[in-house]
């Protein structure tokens, strides 16, 4: 029995670390050090690639252990395990339950305009998420990533931290930094939670980003469930 986890999410570390020999790991590379164990590294050249890999490699099952927003990955899974009829999971954690107060967007564009001029943004949408900020004009990001940012940050400043995230740091960011608005991606789960406890505990205004739509595959919220999913593939 092989199967493949699509990680770069602590879910996928653990659901990995779960299955012991039968998983090989997968990660997309965009972070340097990485806290996992063995695992491959790099893209697989789209659906097609990812097909051939999964063919050559002989693998009974893969389970998409991305993150939520890493649409592209999840799409092209569904595309290659349907052409090779390999089963698929998704493993992904549920989204955050939305509060009253956030202001939810469809994309990280509507976000960038829904900031009114002289904002002073907490920007926590990863690494790879940038450019629209950077150009949206009349705001200041206090942008924060795990790895430095490959594309020129938004205006403002850039802090690295790698969650989990305590109220109280979240707290203190958002004062010193005089914050009027967060905003995030609707990750889910516990780790980078605070931020949300924070912005309401110090009035900042929350601008949610919906989750991208994706192809609709069986899916488990919990490591557990997967390695069910992955017994009973044996069977
Ligand atoms: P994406 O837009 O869905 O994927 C872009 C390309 O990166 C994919 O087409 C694939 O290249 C490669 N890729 C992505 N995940 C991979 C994996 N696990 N193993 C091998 N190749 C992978 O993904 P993204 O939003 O750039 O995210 C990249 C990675 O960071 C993912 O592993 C994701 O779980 C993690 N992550 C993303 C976010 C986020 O907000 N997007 C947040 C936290 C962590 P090919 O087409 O060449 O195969």
């Amino acid at each position: 029995m092989k199967v493949l986890v699509l990680g770069g999410t602590a879910e996928a570390r653990q659901l990995v670390e779960a299955l012991g020999d039968v998983a090989t790991l997968s990660l997309a590379g965009v972070t340097r050090k990485p806290l996992s164990g063995p695992h491959r590294v790099g893209g697989f050249g789209g659906a097609e690639g990812l097909a051939a890999f999964l063919r050559r490699e002989g693998f009974d099952g893969i389970i998409d252990a991305t993150h939520p927003f890493a649409a592209q990955m999840s799409r092209n899974a569904f595309d290659a395990a349907t052409a090779l009829g390999v089963p698929l999971l998704r493993l992904e954690r549920p989204a955050w339950l939305k509060a009253p107060a956030w202001r939810e967007v469809e994309d990280l564009a509507a976000a960038a305009k829904a900031l009114p001029a002289g904002a002073r943004v907490f920007l926590t949408v990863g690494s790879l998420s940038l450019d629209t900020f950077a150009a949206r004009g009349g705001i200041w990001c206090l942008t924060r990533s795990i790895e430095p940012p490959t594309q020129p940050p938004p205006h403002g400043e850039v802090v690295l931290q790698r969650p989990p995230f305590s109220v109280q740091n979240e707290l203190e960011l958002m004062v010193r930094h005089k914050i009027t608005h967060l905003v995030s991606k609707n990750a889910g789960g516990e780790a980078t939670r605070a931020k949300l406890e924070a912005a309401a505990q110090s009035g900042v205004q929350v601008i949610m980003v919906k989750r991208p739509r994706l192809p609709e595959v069986l899916t488990v919220e919990t490591v557990v469930e997967a390695v069910k999913w992955v017994e009973n593939l044996g069977e």
